[in-house]
């Protein structure tokens, strides 16, 4: 017997070994998870509590229960008009909504095109989709580097996943960014996979979508998740935004590997679109208090980094200090007490770097950045805490 060299080469990413890590250090003060710390606002609750409360409890179609399909249609209006619900389909997260895009355009040996350093779960869903992730530095100096893009380009080239605002570095694509691209994938027929979920997480800079340059979405599919926005992670419910041909094409790997996602997640997902919006403008407030906070601390230790626009991650050069960031995390929650994610699982270009999260307290990013004020100096000396 013997599993496939597929999953076999599949290596856990380590965000999950430092989280356990973290989550086995007392008094770690935790900058390491990707999740919000808020919980999912009460009249989300309600709604899905009061369709538990009518047996909502049955499968639901495959692409999503209809009403929220046509809130998703009408919120996404802002950006290419004249959807329905044909254009929509809900998943089993923004990660069920990734895999279900990729594996319904890869065919075996295939090439996706994945900024580096990005979200690691990208290329292990290309590869378990039977095709193969090519990574490219996108940005240099913070300027998009096209021909970075131009010369990973091949006949076996199918797609670019981009991600805006990103994780890791929090940086939002300019409009000129998301236009060069467009036109490039538009060139070489190319699909552009839009991981969009940090959409609504911004600091005085608008999102902008690539379904803007693509007003028939000929080759886009946005994706996009409950889970940041709304602090709904635990819900899991996400959704593509695509042609219809592509939506009942999509659809087939929903099918088979989810058949839909929860019922009563769903509910939760159309109150959260239908209800009022004041919790997330609270949440995205503080979170860019928090972004305000560790981007002045992080510079004032003398770290480099792009000043985030958006998400909820700081990702400073720590290279001065250990050119290793998988060395320099261990370093740092057991020396310190502070979890990050070393930046090297995020592509090989995110060596030498650190991710923080700053999806939590103020109180804790403050406890954070005193200790790591305090540990840098004499680094990889431990620091009484
Ligand atoms: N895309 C990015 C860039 C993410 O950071 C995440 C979650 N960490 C996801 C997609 C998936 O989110 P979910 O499946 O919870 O919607």
């Amino acid at each position: 017997m013997r599993l496939s060299n597929k999953i076999i080469s599949i290596k856990p990413p380590p965000l999950r070994s430092f989280a356990e890590k973290a989550a086995n250090t007392p008094g770690c003060v935790r900058l390491d998870l990707g999740e919000p710390d808020f919980d999912t606002p009460r009249h989300i609750k309600k709604y899905a509590n009061d369709a538990l409360k009518r047996n909502f409890t049955h499968y639901t179609s495959t692409y999503g229960v209809p009403d929220l399909r046509d809130a998703v249609a009408e919120k996404e209006s802002k950006k290419v008009s004249g959807l329905s619900r044909n254009n929509v389909i809900i998943t089993t997260g923004g990660m069920g909504a990734l895999f279900c895009a990729s594996a319904s355009i890869i065919d075996y040996g295939e090439e996706i095109i994945i900024e580096n350093p990005s979200w690691a779960p990208y290329s292990y869903m290309v590869e378990i989709a039977g095709g193969k992730p090519v990574f490219s530095k996108l940005f240099e100096d913070d300027k998009l580097q096209a021909e970075n893009i131009l010369k990973k380009i091949n006949d076996k080239t199918r797609a670019l996943i981009i991600n805006t605002p990103q994780n890791p570095t929090g940086r939002v694509w300019s409009r000129s960014d998301i236009k060069t691209v467009a036109e490039i994938a538009e060139d070489h027929d190319l699909f552009i996979i839009c991981d969009e979920v940090y959409e609504r997480i911004v600091y005085g800079r608008r999102h902008v979508s690539f379904a803007e340059y693509d007003h028939d979405l000929s080759n886009t599919m946005l994706i996009n998740s409950f889970s940041k926005t709304y602090a709904m992670t635990g819900w899991r419910v996400g959704y593509i935004v695509a042609d219809e041909d592509y939506i009942k094409a999509i659809m087939k790997v929903n099918r088979v590997t989810t058949s839909c996602p929860s019922s009563l997640a769903q509910m939760g997902a159309l109150a959260a679109l239908k209800g009022s919006q004041g919790s997330v403008r609270k949440m995205v407030s503080q979170y860019k208090k928090r972004c305000n906070f560790i981007t002045n601390e992080l510079t004032n230790m003398g770290l480099n980094m792009t000043k985030p626009d958006g998400a909820f991650y700081a990702f400073p050069d720590v290279s001065d200090y250990d050119n290793n960031s998988m060395r320099f995390s261990n370093n740092l929650i057991e020396n310190a007490k502070v979890s990050c994610i070393p930046g090297v699982g995020f592509g090989s270009e995110g060596e030498g770097h650190i991710r923080f999260s700053y999806a939590t307290s103020i109180d804790e990013i403050e406890k954070g950045m005193e200790r790591l004020k305090r540990f840098l100096p004499n680094y990889p000396d431990p620091i009484n805490i």
